[in-house]
């Protein structure tokens, strides 16, 4: 299938082509990152690139910064209009919390392990620069003295109700997991009425005993929107920019996920990588596999990785990649070389 659609017909269709074709490609920008000049960067990057979705923190000057970048993307080209996703939660969950400490206990002559491990560059000697942190959690075991916390939130119904009415939000990605069977449900009847119209409904969970009766029930309720289904495999959450064999959790959870036969696709997220399409193909798990399995992976979600890929052209460049269109032009290829394994050949190479 060609993904070379320009603004005509099926522009707007294309993600959900991508889905049932297994070509599904999602740039998660960070359920809690709320870097607006970075967010608004990568979005520019990625719609260009040619990605069918990008999930953003529910927030709404996240929203409307991944929405300009992709409205700068659009006009320069871009081969398809990529759906704005928003992540909400049911309870706790790494990927909705931010680090913090006190940076007046810091001793003085602490070497500052924290800073140097921070993939967003978030801790200074301020403290933690709140919009960069994304809750990864690499900082919270490093510290010598024990200072760092985490501090979990969850997003009210009526701050995201107001999102949902007033802001460009395509999909919706709900966080769950084994054991929130109350929390999902109410956060999923006060939703329900606003989840009608938007494009998908994203289920993402990570692995857990009784996981397979878990989404089940979780199916039992969600069918009645009548939405195309994403079930979003959160292998190693969060991690894959830590190193290729990150992505073994990814697919293991994805291809488990896949033996449930639940209705809907099945999308990799959590240690996904440059290893991890290499791997879904030979395992028989795309369309264009060598010996392809009877149900396969719709798609792969890239988040710290993609992010990281692009960090070096972004940090540089100001608030407006655009306005430096050389260093655009770089990062837009080093984020095609990492999303082309999936979508194939097709993609526009307009920029
Ligand atoms: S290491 Fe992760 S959790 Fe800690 S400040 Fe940086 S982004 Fe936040
Ligand atoms: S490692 Fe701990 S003590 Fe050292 S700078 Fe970081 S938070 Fe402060």
């Amino acid at each position: 299938m060609a993904l070379t659609l320009g603004s005509g017909s099926g522009f707007e269709a294309q993600p959900l082509i991508s889905l049932a074709t297994g070509r599904w490609c999602k740039l998660i920008c960070g359920a809690s990152l709320q870097d607006l000049p970075l967010i608004r960067n990568l979005a520019l990057v990625y719609t260009l690139a040619g990605v069918d979705c990008i999930d953003v923190a529910a927030d709404p000057a996240v929203v409307a910064a991944a929405a300009a970048g992709r409205e700068v993307a659009l006009g320069l080209g871009a081969p398809q209009k990529p759906w704005l996703m928003v992540s909400l939660n049911d309870g706790e969950d790494p990927h909705f919390r931010k680090a913090a400490f006190d940076p007046q206990h810091c001793p003085v002559d602490c070497l500052r392990p924290c800073e140097r491990i921070c993939p967003t560059q978030a801790i200074g000697r301020p403290g933690v620069d709140v919009p960069r942190c994304y809750g990864c959690g690499r900082c919270l075991g490093v510290c010598p003295w024990g200072l760092i916390g985490a501090q979990t939130y969850v997003h009210t119904p009526a701050a995201i109700v107001d999102l949902l009415a007033n802001s460009p939000v395509d999909a919706l990605e709900l966080h769950t997991q084994v054991g929130h069977a109350d929390a999902f449900s109410q956060v999923w009847q006060q939703l329900q009425p606003w989840a009608a119209g938007r494009q998908a409904l994203a289920i993402s969970c990570p692995g857990g005993e009784g996981l397979q009766a878990y989404l089940t029930s979780i199916y039992a309720q969600v069918r009645a929107s009548g939405l195309p289904l994403i079930w979003q495999t959160d292998g190693r959450p969060m991690s894959g920019d830590v190193g290729r064999g990150t992505t073994t959790a990814a697919i293991r959870l994805g291809a488990t996920v896949l033996g449930y036969n639940l209705p809907g696709y099945v999308q990799l997220a959590g240690g996904t990588n440059a290893e991890t399409v290499p791997r879904l193909r030979s395992l028989g798990f795309l369309a264009d596999s060598p010996q392809p399995r009877p149900r396969r992976i719709a798609g792969v979600a890239y988040g710290s990785y993609a992010r990281k890929l692009v960090q070096p052209y972004l940090e540089s460049a100001g608030r407006h990649l655009e306005t430096n269109p050389t260093q655009l032009k770089e990062a837009v290829e080093v984020a095609r070389e990492l999303i082309s394994p999936l979508k194939g050949t097709g993609i526009n190479n307009r920029t």
